[in-house]
């Protein structure tokens, strides 16, 4: 089977020759493309961004292609200030919103300038190259995610109880800008697009604040109706310790949903529990190794974790009565850092073409 059959098969639970594997491998992609090319270059050149992909793509074989830059490009564009190292991820190091008033001044920045032109460019240039072999897909942010990065969760959190209008306000400025990128990024070839929509997680938001601020019908409902309505699959990524499975699987109802685990903290749902308790019946789930494993792991330990992970997974489909719809992958972003291990990436992709085989249960 090539790529392309793999994941249509995982997508659909038909019957596919192995699990298929993606480790969530973006910005570290650069790394292929020469010493000189550092992150802050890498994330402001669209022609680089989508050669980066098409690099990593050609060295480590994946079954899928997800144009995630990081998770401060919105914040950045609506002028928060990013910091930017090689070895880690960039970040927010000062944000816009300092009082109650400020939610309300924050406009949507023009979309053809700064990152988030890249962010359109790049995906419509390596989606140009990779349509063929890999299915791809575009990154965003969700607007509660793109609304504490500019503001800070602390913040956000805090104004939610005591000031929820002003949220509502910031939220409806993050919301026009997502539809504008929606509407962007839609056009560029892809075959879906990917929200981070993190802050669905029972350690920061219950159900019921989860619904007024960013759930069902408001901001998440509506966006994920104009991904469908845009004619791509909409996926999602939460790499939260206590995701809210429910909501975001069941009623989102993503093609594709990527998570991560959390073994110390109780009631983080493994990949055989999230199988066996019906979560991908119709959803392609994706998971979970810990990203650390690529900077700290030897190439042994973390074959071995992509191997047991791999058991795991085939004996709940299994048992659950399920083909193939689970994806090895990381529970969040192969960190972009110079240091991370390329040899512990391809690792996870060799050892999944080997031990996750399907076959008979
Ligand atoms: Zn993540």
């Amino acid at each position: 089977m090539n790529h392309l059959e793999r994941a249509m098969a995982a997508l659909t639970d038909g019957e596919a020759d192995r699990l298929p594997a993606y480790p969530i491998a973006c910005g570290v992609n650069r790394k292929l493309l020469g010493d000189d090319v550092t992150y802050a270059k890498w994330c402001s050149d669209p022609k680089l961004f989508a050669d980066a992909f098409v690099a990593g793509q050609k060295y480590f074989d994946f079954d899928f292609a997800i144009g995630l830059m990081d998770l401060s490009v919105m914040a950045g564009d609506l002028g928060a200030h990013v910091r930017m190292d090689d070895e880690n991820t960039p970040f927010v190091d000062k944000h816009i919103v300092h009082d109650i008033e400020d939610y309300e001044k924050m406009e949507v920045p023009d979309i053809k300038t700064g990152r988030s032109n890249v962010l359109i460019e790049g995906t419509r240039l390596f989606t140009e190259k990779l349509k063929d072999e890999v299915i791809c897909a575009a990154f965003l942010e969700g607007p509660l995610l793109a609304l504490t990065q500019v503001a800070g969760a602390e913040r956000v959190f805090m104004d939610m109880f005591t000031n929820p209008s002003a949220v509502h306000a910031g939220l409806e400025t993050m919301m026009e800008f997502d539809v504008q990128m929606v509407e962007a990024l839609s056009k560029t070839g892809v075959a879906g697009l990917v929200w981070d929509y993190l802050w669905a997680n029972y350690s920061c938001l219950g159900d019921k604040e989860y619904d007024e601020f960013e759930g069902c019908d408001k901001y998440a409902g509506k966006l994920n109706k104009l991904v469908v309505d845009s004619g791509i699959a909409n996926c999602i990524h939460n790499c939260a310790d206590l995701p809210h499975l429910d909501t975001q699987v069941k009623k989102f109802k993503p093609a594709i949903y990527s998570m991560a685990y959390y073994p110390l903290i109780p009631d983080s749902p493994s990949a055989g529990e999230v199988i066996e308790n019906g979560y991908a019946d119709n959803c392609l789930m994706a998971g979970n190794i810990d990203p650390q494993f690529f900077i700290r792991a030897s190439t042994e330990k973390i074959s071995k974790v992509t191997s047991d992970l791999c058991q795991e997974v085939k004996t709940a489909l299994c048992k659950r009565g399920l083909n193939s719809r689970y994806c090895i992958s990381s529970g969040c972003e192969v960190p972009p850092d110079r240091v991370t291990k390329l040899e512990n990436i391809k690792a996870v992709v060799d050892v999944t073409k080997e031990d996750g085989k399907l076959g008979d249960c």
